[in-house]
């Protein structure tokens, strides 16, 4: 079975082509899938029912099954859900104001094998389709009912090493006909795989990049952020310039705090160089706490000392607080456990 949500909006009306079909039958489809979530062809009642079984013959309408909620103190919520061949994913919802961000995983576990992060901490099983990525998306706003205006590629995996199936779940959820969610409103952060940040480009879409940097000196990154032993600093600065070069969009710079290892204000002057080089803008997270690993928060004196030690280097820069700690829904903290066991009662989970 083929997943109707794999296609994006121009996959089907090539689709629709060669089934003889009308191509504004496109649009009815989408609207059906997107605009109202239907989870069955037969819900589709505009079209023809000779139509629909057509459809229905080489296509399944997929849809996530919800395994778990954990509710933070702070309304973040994390949503578990259970994929067919039985892995798990995580899927985090940021309400703001008016505002409600998802944080979308886009692999199974990661390859990556950051020290300090939870996501690779059980190695890497597989890519998430795009009608996986979509439908994150999809539950939250048809079954939750919320009004999701910003998309973050920040949850498990490694967007750009998912690179083609990432590409067509930005363009089902960016058309107006899907999801309709704005490019600016979307951002991708990568641990630095510098053929992705070509390609990311080549999109020519105006989806935001992060890096995640997390340290400005090679020996230094390749502990923190293995990926950089294959492309180190300077290449990857190379390819943050390549990006911006023409009038591309800004990029951010992602720094992970973490005490006695990257918050030294030699580390800030470095990072600053590079900000300035790169004319970026500075996320800083303090780390969030991960069971097992030795890593801990700087305390705060520290982390505004780094901070300004930044803006008195002109760079602009945000000191995130991580949002769903209690719930281990914040950076880093994502690893697609059935069950947490610090700081959340069983009762969190619904079943
Ligand atoms: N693989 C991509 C997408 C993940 S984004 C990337 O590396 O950018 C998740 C962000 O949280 C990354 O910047 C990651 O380095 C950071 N992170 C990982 N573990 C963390 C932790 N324990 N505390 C704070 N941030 C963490």
């Amino acid at each position: 079975m083929k997943d109707i949500k794999d296609l994006t909006f121009e996959e089907l009306k090539a689709e629709l082509a060669e089934m003889g079909e009308a191509s504004y039958r496109a649009g009815q489809i989408f609207a059906w899938l997107y605009h109202r979530g239907a989870l069955s062809f037969a819900a589709f009642t505009d079209l023809p029912k000779k139509f629909r079984d057509e459809l229905a013959a080489p296509y399944e309408i997929s849809s996530l099954e919800l395994y778990g909620v954990f509710r933070s103190q702070d309304r973040t919520r994390k949503f578990l859900f259970k994929l067919g061949d039985g892995s798990f994913i995580e899927t985090v919802l940021i309400p703001a104001g008016a505002r409600a961000t998802v944080c979308l995983s886009t692999q199974v576990g990661c390859k990556f094998s950051c020290p300090f992060c939870a996501s690779g901490l059980k190695g890497f099983v597989r890519n998430l389709t795009p009608a996986e990525m979509v439908n994150q998306v999809l539950f939250l706003k048809h079954h939750e009912g919320e009004p999701v205006t910003n998309l973050v590629f920040m949850g498990m995996g490694e967007p750009l090493d998912n690179f083609e199936n990432l590409a067509k779940a930005i363009r089902i959820m960016n058309s107006t006909e899907g999801l309709g969610i704005a490019a600016r409103r979307m951002t991708v952060s990568t641990c630095g795989i510098v053929p992705g940040i070509g390609l990311f480009k080549s999109l020519g879409l105006q989806v935001n990049l992060s890096i995640s940097l997390h340290a400005v000196t090679d020996e230094k990154r390749t502990r923190l952020v293995p990926v950089n032993k294959k492309y180190p600093l300077e290449t990857l600065i190379e390819a943050c310039l390549d990006y911006r070069k023409g009038g591309g969009r800004k990029i951010t710079l992602e720094y992970v705090l973490i005490r006695g290892v990257n918050d030294s204000l030699a580390d800030a002057d470095g990072l600053a160089r590079i900000a300035r080089r790169l004319k970026a803008k500075v996320n800083l997270i303090p780390y969030s706490l991960v069971q097992g690993l030795p890593y801990e928060v700087p305390a705060e004196d520290t982390i505004r000392l780094f901070v300004q030690r930044l803006e008195g280097r002109k760079v602009p820069v945000t000191l995130r607080h991580s949002k769903g700690t209690d719930i281990q829904a914040a950076c880093g903290q994502l690893a697609g456990r059935p069950f947490n066991k610090v700081g959340v009662k069983a009762t969190h989970l619904t079943f």
